[in-house]
């Protein structure tokens, strides 16, 4: 029993500390892949690394499992709990991966250099340098859209990073204790305890849900004196909320976020933004524009995706980019249109798919299959060139049996390289939309079921579970749901 304790101990040991360093090898290529979401990770984690040397450079040094972001803002879920290091991705590769944690300024797609910037704290810390690459994929994601409306980047809390999410629990908390400070105005109260989220696409609507849930489940009942001033409001400039979702499901929501009391405004569009108010264009049923004002304790900005300047510089570049708006168009391979040896996936390439994390982790897969191809055909091509010279050079060969292994490698080269363009299968969409329940449009073979309710709940948690990115991700949150089930949630700011 000890020897079998110490062996399974040194295997572990074994599995955490690798002996491999990351050696460049000048036989290989260079292959750099700039991001650390979800196209990128479900790249690399099918790569395989042995055929180039692979880089991954990212301002996150962690997967971070988005879906549960929404939750993470009240505290249901906790942050490092949807975070997975990279160096733990990347130490189970079969060859060394080199990670940089730096954000990429500049993609040179002439010189085939990325200029990168070290985003460390540690003061004096060398900053800017230059990475060479011959395979380039471009994963960075998108930026949160303002559309240049004034006041959003200055006073409004996004929902995209960790940061973002630990920000708005922060901001709850800090809005609450302040309500309740001495002396403090009704209108005040009032205002501090209005929480306007804008957006209604899946992002805010998860979001309100998971707010309305903690002021109800918990915050209520620890603050009661406040306990009638809450309001959550949801605003959108469409007719309607989850445009994505079926009408029966838009419906659905729609009737459950009038019962847990949140309001939702929709063909309001907000104009401006100021430290405690939002001013909205809204449409009556008349028709009739007019202006709304509304003071707010906090605001959450949801309203969608806009394109990175590192990426808008690229397509800047080449020529071929100039009609695409939304990201880099890429062919039915993922190649950047009109450039060379660089790839993208994800929010920042346009595929003609909705940036969903779903197409992203799609999208990475292919790749990876794509380059595991490539780097085998390539290495049968080099086998039939050594061949054919054997079979010119070398005197006394059998030349039929050499013609033989010659035609049995250009068969298997032709079965490997016919690849086919990538093709996405979609999966469904989930929402939840707060008190237990959620929606889900779902496909399944061949059908589409659209549900709504407590056992779509249950099918969201168990589908996003088992979508976590690793076990000790789905232990911690499967803790994490008891523990706030059990003790409610922590209202510590
Ligand atoms: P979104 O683009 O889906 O929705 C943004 C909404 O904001 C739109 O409905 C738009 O009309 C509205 N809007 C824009 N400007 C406005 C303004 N000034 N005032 C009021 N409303 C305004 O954004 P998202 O929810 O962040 O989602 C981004 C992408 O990620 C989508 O493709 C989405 O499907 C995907 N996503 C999916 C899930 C899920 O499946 N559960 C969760 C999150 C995100």
């Amino acid at each position: 029993a000890i020897a079998g304790t110490a062996y399974l101990a040194y295997g572990v040991y074994e599995l955490r500390h690798p002996d491999d360093q990351f050696l460049p090898d000048p036989t290989k290529k260079n292959l750099v892949i700039l991001g650390t979401g979800w196209g990128a990770v479900s790249l690399l984690k099918k790569l395989d690394t042995e055929n180039y040397n692979v880089i991954v450079i990212s301002p996150r040094n962690y997967f971070l499992f988005t879906p549960l972001l929404p939750s993470c803002t009240t505290g249901t879920v906790e942050h490092r709990s949807i975070m997975e290091p990279i160096r733990s991705i990347t130490r189970h590769k079969k060859a060394a991966v080199k990670f940089y944690e730096a954000e990429a300024t500049k993609i040179d797609a002439e010189r085939k250099v990325i200029s990168i910037d070290d985003i460390s704290d540690v003061k004096g810390a060398s900053s800017k340098t230059d990475v060479p690459y011959d395979m380039l994929v471009v994963s960075v994601g998108a930026e949160n859209a303002t559309f240049g409306i004034p006041g959003v980047k200055e006073h409004s809390c996004f929902l995209k990073e960790i940061g973002d999410a630990q920000q708005i629990r922060k901001k709850i908390m800090d809005c609450v204790e302040t309500a309740t400070f001495k002396d403090q105005s009704p209108e005040e109260v009032e205002r501090l305890l209005h929480m306007v989220v804008v957006g209604g696409g899946p992002t805010g609507v998860e979001f309100a849900g998971e707010l309305q849930d903690f002021i109800d489940q918990d915050i209520k009942k620890w603050i009661p004196e406040i306990a009638d001033k809450f309001k959550v409001t949801l605003i959108e400039a469409l007719p309607n909320v989850l445009p994505m979702f079926s009408k029966q499901l838009i419906e659905y929501t729609e009737s459950t976020f009038k019962e847990e009391k949140i309001t939702i405004k929709t063909k309001t569009a907000v104009k401006k933004v100021t430290e405690k108010t939002v001013e909205a264009e809204a449409t009556g049923p008349d028709g009739k524009k007019f202006t709304e004002v509304m003071p707010y304790g906090l605001l959450v900005w949801a309203t969608g995706n806009a394109v990175r300047p590192v990426v808008k510089d690229l397509m800047s570049s080449i020529p071929a980019q100039k009609d695409s708006r939304r990201g880099l168009a890429v062919n039915e391979y993922l190649v950047v249109q009109g450039a060379k040896d660089i790839w993208a996936t994800g929010d920042c390439a346009v595929a003609g798919y909705a940036p969903t994390a779903q197409v992203a982790s799609q999208e990475g897969a292919f790749l990876a299959r794509l380059f595991n191809t490539m780097a085998k055909s390539e290495a049968i091509e080099n086998q039939i060139h050594e061949l054919s010279s054997e079979l010119n050079l070398k005197p006394g060969v059998d030349a039929a049996a050499v013609a033989r292994e010659i035609e049995a490698h250009e068969k298997q080269l032709r079965r490997i390289k016919d690849i086919k363009p990538f093709h996405y299968t979609h999966q469904g969409s989930l929402a939840y939309i707060g008190s237990e329940r959620a929606v889900a449009d779902v496909s399944w073979m061949n059908g589409n079921f659209a549900t709504g309710g407590g056992l779509t709940y249950l099918f969201w948690r168990s589908a996003y579970l088992s979508m976590c990115f690793s076990t000790r991700n789905r232990v911690l949150v499967v803790v994490d749901w008891l523990k706030s089930k059990a003790f409610g949630r922590d209202v510590s700011r």
